[in-house]
């Protein structure tokens, strides 16, 4: 599965990525290099993320050999960092903005306004107004009151109306209790944009972030050719595209969701002349590229309990713990106190508590997990810390997670 040499290049030269260092690893190199940033900053042990390159890539090649129909435009909301964006688009990938700060950051990378979908269902006016101005003319919506305001604000804009998926129960975040029109709003919303004159040509739903039940996808696809054939009842022109939304984790999930996604395509939109396919994922590309280091900046010992502090948490990259509802976990990098094993492989463990760096109780990370002894000034490693982490830090306490810096890494996991 390793990257080309002519994609590393390609890579090397994207915005966000050009005139940055980036390390190249050797297969288990991250501890490696994790430690050289640690000794290169000695003074500084504030947070760091590691951005690791070669799996994004390695991601794409996987999307594209499995899901070779469909089109990704990656959440920006996910992980809008510049590096990521810049190696996302290099590799081809399009992008789902929210907003119109995710727009303006994606077009001063030199992404053409084509490859935007504006898939917010609910925008505000001076923001589809900048959509307009800008050439992003792809959009959601899914009530009578959004028609009205892209009627006003952006009358050209093709549309895609956003049904809800039916709900399957096994996503982390049910993005259904806000978004989607219900299977009777879909011909009186259609009717409406007829009436409105504005251009629909197709559909998207979300079956859910961190989506367990790939068998959703099924339910959302039958959804979708249900209102094809309402579109085609009243006479509107014939839709062209399907948003299939997001809720892939790379991993086997991503391979049992394909297959249920290629089957109900063949059920539900068999020789579709024309079709344009297009998704929207956001956790599969940046979840499992960033790792994330932290320093112990304090201990407390209670019996056979350990309790550390770190500098970061709940309110900054940890947020995910709340609000993604996500598991995390941590291994130690003694390479203050233990230079010698500094992964502490082999050594007796603590059930130990750790609490993030705010003075709210709230701000606890882990509890009762298993960590060998350590000191103040060591480090502790988060992996898979890329979606919804940083995205939605805040500096509660003047821990400021917008400061947290990213070093780039290019591993060949092959
Ligand atoms: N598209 C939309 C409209 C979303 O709201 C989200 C997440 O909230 C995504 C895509 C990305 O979803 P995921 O990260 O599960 O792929």
């Amino acid at each position: 599965m390793g990257s080309s040499p002519k994609s590393l290049q390609a890579i090397l030269g994207a915005p966000g990525v050009k005139g940055k260092r980036v390390s190249i690893l050797s297969k288990d190199g991250l501890t490696d290099f994790m430690q050289s940033i640690i000794f290169k900053r000695q003074e500084t042990k504030e947070p760091f993320y590691v951005l690791d390159l070669g799996v994004v890539t390695a991601l794409m090649d996987k999307w594209t050999r499995t899901l070779p129909m469909v089109r990704p435009f990656y959440a920006v909301k996910c992980n809008p960092d510049r590096a990521l964006l810049g190696t996302l688009a290099a590799l081809g990938c399009n992008f789902d903005c929210a907003s119109r700060v995710e727009i303006e950051c994606i077009l001063s990378l030199g992404v053409a306004p084509e490859r935007i979908v504006y898939a917010n269902p609910c925008k505000a006016e001076s923001h589809l107004k900048y959509a307009a101005s800008v050439g992003v003319n792809l959009t959601t919506f899914d009530s009578k009151e959004e028609l009205e305001k892209i009627r006003k604000c952006h009358p050209q804009c093709a549309l895609l109306i956003r049904v809800k998926a039916p709900d399957d129960g096994g996503a982390r975040c049910p993005l259904g209790p806000k978004y989607g029109a219900l299977p009777e709003e879909v011909t009186p919303l259609l009717q409406a944009a007829k009436v409105g004159r504005l251009k629909v040509v197709g559909v998207s739903f979300h079956i859910g972030s961190g989506a367990t039940h790939s068998r959703a996808y099924r339910g959302a696809i039958a959804a979708a050719r249900t209102a094809f054939e309402a579109a085609a009842r009243l006479g509107m022109p014939r839709m062209n595209v399907l948003n299939i939304g997001g809720g892939f984790t790379a991993g086997s999930q991503f391979d049992e969701a394909a297959t249920a996604i290629k089957s109900a395509l063949q059920a539900y939109f068999p020789n579709e002349q024309g079709l344009t396919i297009i998704s929207e994922p956001g956790r599969f590309f940046a979840e499992s590229a960033f790792t994330l280091a932290t320093n112990i900046i304090g201990k407390r010992v209670r019996g056979e309990q350990r309790e550390y502090w770190i500098n970061d948490g709940i309110y900054g990259s940890m947020n995910c713990i709340l609000y993604d509802h996500a598991t995390i976990t941590c291994a130690p990098l003694a390479c203050t106190s233990n230079r010698v094993n500094p992964t502490c492989k082999g050594s007796r463990t603590y059930s130990s508590t750790v609490f993030g760096p705010t003075c709210d109780a709230l701000d606890t990370v882990l509890k009762g997990h298993p960590l060998p002894e350590l000191q103040v000034n060591d480090w502790l490693v988060f992996p898979c810390m890329g979606a919804y982490t940083a995205a939605a830090g805040s500096n509660f306490n003047g821990f400021n997670t917008g400061a947290i810096l990213t070093y780039l890494a290019f591993s060949n996991p092959s």
